[in-house]
């Protein structure tokens, strides 16, 4: 019995997490995998071990010297974001399918290794100010660390071509209906857990 992987990649602020969160609650056969990071909290907005798992630097560094990731990145300067075999292990021994929310590195290195056993979707904004206002408005982030998610933007949107799919979020009612159309056909196609 195996399970499948949905990744949803994008530049920040392109919407891609609000797109997993309404997949998550509307398909009961998705689970998604929490990742470790190295940033501080977002406040209140996040919870150790739901959004993340928030570990040290030194803790990070050990996981790598254990090979307990199937990917990990410096997303930003001194941020360091990893996915965990473990979770993944978890979400398929429960019977669920995987959903993932990772940078665009790291979803090109997640679908290399899964190849037909993922479907990569990249999220995208209807323009760079989009991106920027969107950023502005959601106000969690510091005008530097903004600056920074727009510089990486215009090169992570170089390489939408390398994905099973593209979604231009300009309507998020939209993008739900094409996210959820996606994902439905290709949790049908050869269907693992009957
Ligand atoms: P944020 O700080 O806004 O939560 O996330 C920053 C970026 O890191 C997002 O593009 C997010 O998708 C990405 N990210 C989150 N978890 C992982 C992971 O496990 N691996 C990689 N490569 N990127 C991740």
């Amino acid at each position: 019995m195996q399970g499948k992987i949905i990744l949803f990649t994008a530049p920040s602020g392109a919407g891609k997490t609000t797109i997993v969160k309404h997949l998550l609650n509307t398909n009961p056969k998705l689970s998604f995998s929490i990742s470790a990071c190295t940033r501080d909290k977002r406040g209140r907005a996040e919870e150790n071990g739901k959004d993340y798992y928030f570990i040290t630097p030194e803790e990070f560094r050990k996981r790598i010297e254990q090979d307990a990731f199937v990917e990990w990145e410096e997303v930003y300067e001194g941020a360091f974001y990893g996915t965990l075999k473990s979770e993944i292990e978890r979400i398929w021994s429960e019977g669920k399918h995987v959903i993932l929310d990772v940078d665009v590195k790291g979803g090109l290195k997640i679908k290399e290794y899964y190849k037909e056993r993922a479907l990569a979707i990249f999220v995208k904004p209807p323009s760079i100010e989009a991106l920027a206002q969107r950023l502005e408005a959601r106000a969690t982030d510091s005008a530097s660390s903004i600056s920074s998610r727009i510089f990486k933007a215009k090169f992570e949107l170089s390489f939408e071509d390398k994905f099973d799919a593209v979604i231009v979020n300009e309507n998020l009612q939209d993008a739900f209906q094409e996210a959820e159309e996606l994902v439905n056909k290709f949790l049908a196609d050869d269907e693992v857990f009957g």
